[in-house]
């Protein structure tokens, strides 16, 4: 009988875990480029990861692939996995394209403007950009890459007017997916966003993507340097996680409490803190309540919340 309780108890936590299946968007920046090992992703690693996927069963799918099925509310497969890359460098075009034609692997280039237009040294050209747009796609990044969630409305629309002309006139297509610079954004942003018209966003959050994704707050986990490749394939999406404490950026840069509402069936969690990394927490009738004394580094404070392999991570941003 114990036996038999085992294995109805195994299959039905298995198929639990089925009904969620995840995605995963990840985001590179710069190839086999020494200078900036902060954003950089060595050739070597680059053909480590791409092997894995190929090894491991997982399918490189288009972005548009993945917000088409979150769009019209499909289940998502567990093995997809979708490239993107961000800011346009030289060093994609140069080092890291080859390798993502090598491997037939589609992929998503987010685009930086001004640094091409005016021909900033480590950039790519619009002729190099046009090239890339025979095996990958072209969106959009911003005109000059500022910190828009500091911006004011003005400034804000003075760069996506900008840049969606230059955008039009030297691709000659509207984009239809935005990521926002430094993965930093607030309430306005977001709806001025909206405003323009763009289908999807994406923001710069450890997580996965599944059925029922916010397609204005996609998660994307960077890949640099030697990253946990095989844990970020195992991250689940968090849904129906609130936030109580914090509410915004705290005046004095200090953090001293998060709170949140999780599942109630959940013992234990961890509470993630920019720049201090992950802690376990203990969680009492779905209720984290962990009290704490962290500075903040930047104005941008992120909080993420994990509940097993289920992430979520919310920005704040300060003035
Ligand atoms: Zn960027």
């Amino acid at each position: 009988m114990l036996k038999y309780t085992v294995l109805l108890l195994y299959l039905l936590t298995t198929s639990l875990s089925l009904l969620q299946a995840n995605a995963h968007i990840f985001v590179y920046h710069r190839f086999g480029d020494t200078r900036h090992p902060s954003t950089n992703t060595s050739l070597k690693e680059l053909q480590k990861e791409f092997n894995y996927f190929k090894n491991r069963g997982y399918k490189v799918v288009k972005l548009e692939t993945l917000i088409n099925a979150i769009k019209e509310d499909k289940e998502i497969p567990d093995n997809w996995v979708v490239l993107t890359i961000d800011d346009n460098f030289k060093s994609f075009y140069k080092r890291g394209f080859p390798i993502f034609k090598k491997f037939g692997y589609p992929f998503t280039v987010f685009l930086y403007l001004k640094a091409t237009e005016e021909g900033y040294r480590d950039y790519t050209s619009f002729k190099q950009l046009r090239e890339i747009s025979k095996y990958g796609t072209l969106e959009y990044h911003s005109y000059a890459h500022g910190h828009m969630a500091n911006m004011s409305e003005e400034k804000i629309r003075k760069d996506f007017d900008r840049g969606l002309a230059i955008f039009k006139k030297e691709l000659g297509v509207k984009p239809k997916y935005f990521v926002y610079p430094y993965g930093e954004y607030n309430p306005l942003l977001e709806r001025i966003t909206k405003e323009y018209g763009f289908e999807a966003v994406l923001n710069q959050n450890m997580g996965a993507v599944s059925k029922g994704t916010d397609i204005f707050d996609i998660d994307r986990c960077a890949l640099v340097g030697k990253p946990k490749l095989k844990t970020y394939l195992g991250f689940k999406e968090l849904h129906n996680v609130e936030i109580i404490e914090p509410t915004s950026y705290p005046k004095s840069g200090v953090l001293t409490r998060v709170k949140a509402k999780v599942d109630k069936n959940a013992k234990k969690a961890f509470v993630y803190i920019r720049g201090h990394g992950w802690r376990a927490v203990k969680v009492k009738d779905g209720i984290i309540d962990y009290k704490t004394s962290k500075k903040i580094k930047g104005k941008r404070m992120k909080i993420g919340i994990q509940v097993g392999m289920k992430v979520k991570v919310k920005v704040f941003m300060g003035e």
